[in-house]
């Protein structure tokens, strides 16, 4: 009667309703089909649903629903499960993908980048070693040789997918720190941990880096303080002369220079430091020279703009965040070096996973190259994304970006009642408003005006400090956004500040009473 024991099975599971039905086997591919399709449905009713960028929702109107559930009882369908997550997070979850959303670094994806996750997750390849992915292994080969090329590394480079900038930085200090030891201590960190030196190590990086420079300088044991913050010019573009003024001082108080750190693209600013002259200035001082350029490797996909980041290729190492401005999912970073030998510093053999006799067998273990050990196949979304849409297109849409964004600096610059306080090398500007009418509090009505706009939830913008003072500032990264949505934001930006002088007055009135 049954062709195979196989269809047997399948009719009794679907008889029976199997108590394995949710593995991922299959036999199970339609409960897979089914799952997939619901939640792709719920994730077109929240873009259907999501006509602005945040709800608006509070912790404190949230908690209850939370305090609601029971895990002892699950539910029996993904209808009812969907609309619970609906609830708790999907109606209220902020949309990086509306035009209105120009807060922090986050890009609006690809669609070929998340069809992959379904993949990436499915399968559930690790990239730590051959025998866990096979032709996954190549595949992040080829992408971070591609980025290579890119960056303009000879053949020699090499590099890693991460899990963000964060961690592409740290194991750019890493190598700065072993590699160091290594060559002028002729010290082994990795077996013996820090020499007796590493409290005079030095790093410079330019004031305005991303804080995770500090971070890992930290858990690299080489405490905060030997992060040397130089001053910004004008441009907020590290200042040459500043940075050797700053390694002489340290050279001369008996202290030890072993990396300078180029941003190409700041966290607030989006400008990229004077990476030939960094370069140079490295070079001079034998140091490591790390570019982090979580932000402006985007520059990478535009020949229009891509001499922003001439001098790239003199570095030794890389930060790359595809997922700030490769238009792709978190998470999904890389990690790049000129040379593939300064892995060696921080490769460890592990007789069950990586065995010394793989290299020898040509097995390509990535784990060789990275400090995780299980590691998500986060390449294939920027495989899907460049095999379906190419470089190109992805540079096309970094132009957009970057073109929007000088617009709106004019349109800023052009109206008295703001002050632009930069011009970008890329999209992030921070300015605030500051009617010339009313003299009030500039920074409490700036506070103000993000705190209200994030209530209100129709446009969300950040906002920084400079000097003390409280800046507000647009950070794009969707091609989508256009000067009408700004001009929008504009209003809504006026409109807060004026209830701020309305309501302000009104208390300077109640005072005075
Ligand atoms: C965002 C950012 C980082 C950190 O990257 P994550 O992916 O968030 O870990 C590092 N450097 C710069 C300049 C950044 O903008």
């Amino acid at each position: 009667m049954f062709a195979s024991d196989l269809e047997k099975h399948e009719l009794i599971d679907f008889l029976t309703e199997s108590p394995t039905k949710e593995i991922f086997h299959h036999q199970n591919q339609e409960e897979y089909l089914h799952a997939i399709g619901k939640v792709s449905l719920a994730v077109k009713k929240f873009l259907n649903h999501n006509q602005k960028p945040f709800s608006g929702v509070t912790p404190a109107q949230l908690r209850p629903l939370f305090d609601a559930v029971e895990f002892e009882k699950t539910h029996d369908n993904y209808d009812s499960l969907l609309k619970e997550v609906e609830q708790l997070y999907t109606n209220h979850a902020v949309a990086f993908h509306h035009p209105a959303y120009i807060a922090h670094l986050n890009c609006p994806i690809v669609i070929p980048a998340v069809a992959a996750e379904v993949m990436i997750s499915s399968i559930n390849s690790s990239i730590d070693t051959w025998d866990q992915s096979a032709g996954g292994t190549l595949i992040e080969q080829k992408l971070i040789e591609w980025t290579c090329d890119q960056i303009g590394y000879s053949k020699k480079a090499d590099g890693i997918f991460t899990s963000g900038g964060t961690q592409s930085n740290l194991m750019g200090l890493l190598l700065a720190r072993d590699h160091y030891a290594a060559t002028v201590l002729n010290h082994n960190i990795k077996l013996y941990g820090l020499p007796a030196e590493a409290s005079k190590f030095r790093i410079f990086v330019s004031e305005k880096a991303h804080f995770s420079i500090q971070k890992n300088a930290s858990l690299l044991g080489l405490g905060e303080k030997s992060v040397i913050k130089i001053k910004t010019d004008r441009s907020f573009r590290m200042n040459m002369v500043l940075l050797e003024d700053a390694i002489k001082r340290e050279i001369a108080q008996g202290n030890i220079p072993i990396a300078v750190v180029g941003t190409a693209g700041t966290t607030d600013f989006g400008n990229v430091d004077p990476l030939k002259e960094l370069a140079a200035i490295s070079k001079k001082y034998n140091t490591w020279f790390h570019i982090d350029a979580a932000y402006g490797c985007g520059l990478l996909l535009t020949d229009k703009y891509r001499s922003l980041l001439n001098g790239i290729e003199l570095a030794h190492s890389v930060t790359v965040d595809y997922h700030k401005s490769f238009f792709q999912p978190v998470s999904s970073s890389g990690f790049l070096v000129n040379d593939q030998k300064y892995f060696n510093l921080i490769t460890h053999h592990a007789d069950y996973l990586n065995p010394k006799d793989h290299d020898d067998d040509g097995l390509p273990n990535q784990v060789n190259k990275s400090i995780q050990t299980t590691r998500r196949f986060d390449a294939l979304k920027l495989w899907f994304t460049l095999r379906m849409m190419g470089r190109d297109k992805l540079g096309e849409y970094f132009n957009t970006i970057i073109e929007t964004a000088a617009q709106i600096a004019e349109r800023l610059q052009a109206d008295s009642d703001f002050e632009l306080m930069n011009e970008s090398d890329i999209s992030a500007l921070v300015f605030r408003y500051r009617p010339k009418i009313v003299a009030t509090n500039v920074c409490a009505m700036n506070q103000y005006i993000k705190k209200a706009m994030f209530n209100e939830g129709k446009a969300l913008v950040a906002g920084t400090k400079i000097n003390q003072q409280f800046y507000l500032k647009f950070t794009l990264l969707n091609p989508l956004t256009t000067l009408s949505d700004i001009e929008n934001i504009i209003k809504i930006i006026k409109k807060h500040g004026n209830e701020y002088v309305r309501l302000n007055l009104a208390s300077a009135d109640f005072r005075r009473n």
